[in-house]
């Protein structure tokens, strides 16, 4: 294999990519060290909150025309009211939550840059890569992604 040497080796007889070896070797113990970090997931508080004030919105003017009894039926122009009643506070909560997902994601996509270049040197058991200079264990490489 044409690729990066090992620093402990000197040459890279003993690399392989480790992604290769969580391609390939799926479900083994160094593979499942060396796993990709795992993707950051939005839980969607904001937009579950959002929701529910967008449904209260709604709810409230829903009463407020019912209990307008007396005054002019409703009309269609009042349609878009309602329907910007529930998605405004709903769109808010959507843009709340990727906002503070974005530096969690930043974080992952350099991460994930980190695993795809690292290589295992299978004769010294070491993580090492443009992105890991310095040559960790694969146990201390996982901790590393995962911190
Ligand atoms: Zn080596």
């Amino acid at each position: 294999m044409d690729g990066p040497a090992c620093p402990l080796c000197g040459d890279d007889t003993h690399t392989v990519k480790v992604s290769a070896i969580y391609r390939l070797q799926s479900g083994s113990p160094l593979a499942t060290l060396l796993a990709p970090p795992p993707e950051p997931q939005n839980r969607g508080v904001f937009t579950w909150l959002g929701g529910i004030i967008g449904a209260l919105a709604l709810a409230y003017l829903l009463v407020k025309i019912g209990s307008d009894m007396y005054g002019p039926p409703m009309d269609l122009a009042t349609l878009p009211v309602l329907v910007a009643a529930f998605c405004i506070p709903w769109i808010i909560g959507q843009v709340i939550d990727r906002a503070l997902l974005l530096p969690a994601r930043r974080r992952y996509q350099r991460e994930l840059r980190r695993w795809d270049s690292a290589l295992y040197c299978t004769k010294h058991d070491v993580v090492f890569g443009p992105d890991t200079p310095r040559p960790a264990s694969p146990l201390k490489f996982a901790a590393q992604l995962r911190g």
